[in-house]
């Protein structure tokens, strides 16, 4: 059985690519066959897990906008079992290039059926934003991960996510479902941290993952050396969660 997850957040910054990578590179480790979808113009995943963007033939732009065949686009990475699909910057134009064309919002569900029996698990990494990109995102996918930063205003913009969601599933996938909540960045050594918690656990009860994911130093450092955790540093806290993360995530299978 294959499984498409879509991280996804409109906020920045609040652990999306860190957990693509991570997330995959440690279900990778454990002997899955695992697909990062990197749908962000930013393409940190494709930078963050090795790739370098002036080598890449086809990325995700070509599959949305030009009906490249996705087996044209999927590279290999330093992780064994872990592939790719990458994104350039050439992504930037395809939010507004996407709007006038037919069946906008499948484009992404229709090329990774092409090679989603090839895989145990598809990871999408979703930009920052609710726009066509994410719906394609939610569209293609059979679950939401959603990652939330412990602080302040960890909360807000949830509900927009969460109607986002729920017209997605009236419209395009009815099928659609959260897979979980995952608590990210989180300092013990702040009260703060704590009632993020309390009030996340309240709101979401039991989708919340078990595995909280703290701050950790090697997890920031890893995407400069183009590494996932499991190989820059495998003994690192870091590294310990996210393979606590993919046993919870199997767990759910
Ligand atoms: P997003 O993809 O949601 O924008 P990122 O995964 O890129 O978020 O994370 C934002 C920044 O925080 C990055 O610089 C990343 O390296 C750092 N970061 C993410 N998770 C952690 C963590 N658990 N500990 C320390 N730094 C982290
Ligand atoms: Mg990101």
């Amino acid at each position: 059985m294959s499984k498409i997850i879509a991280i996804t957040n409109q906020k920045g910054g609040v652990g999306k690519t860190t957990t693509s990578v991570n997330l995959g590179a440690s279900l990778a480790s454990m002997g899955k066959r695992v697909l990062l979808v990197d749908i962000d113009p930013q393409g940190n995943t494709t930078s963050g897990i090795g790739i370098n963007k002036a080598d890449v033939a086809n990325c995700i732009y070509d599959i949305l906008i030009n009906d490249v065949h996705p087996k044209d686009a999927i590279l290999e990475t330093n992780v064994p079992n872990l592939k790719i699909i990458p994104a350039t910057i050439q992504l930037a134009g395809a939010e507004i290039e996407l709007v006038p064309t037919i069946s906008r919002e499948v484009r992404l569900k229709k090329a990774l059926h092409l090679v989603k029996h090839q895989f145990d698990y598809i990871l999408i990494d979703c930009p920052p934003s609710l726009g066509i990109l994410t719906i394609n995102s939610l569209t293609a996918a059979d679950s939401v991960l959603i990652p939330i930063q412990c602080e302040y205003y960890a909360l807000e913009g949830l509900s927009q996510l969460l109607n986002t969601v729920r017209l997605v599933q009236k419209h395009l996938n009815t099928t659609l479902q959260i897979e979980g909540v995952l608590l990210t960045m989180f300092d013990a050594r702040t009260n703060l941290g704590i009632q993020v918690i309390e009030e996340v656990k309240k709101y979401f009860q039991q989708k919340v993952y078990q595995t909280i994911i703290p701050r950790n130093v090697r997890l920031s450092e890893a995407p400069s050396h183009g590494q996932s955790i499991i190989t820059y540093d495998p003994r690192s806290k870091g590294a310990e969660v996210y393979l606590e993360l993919a046993k919870e995530v199997i767990s759910y299978e």
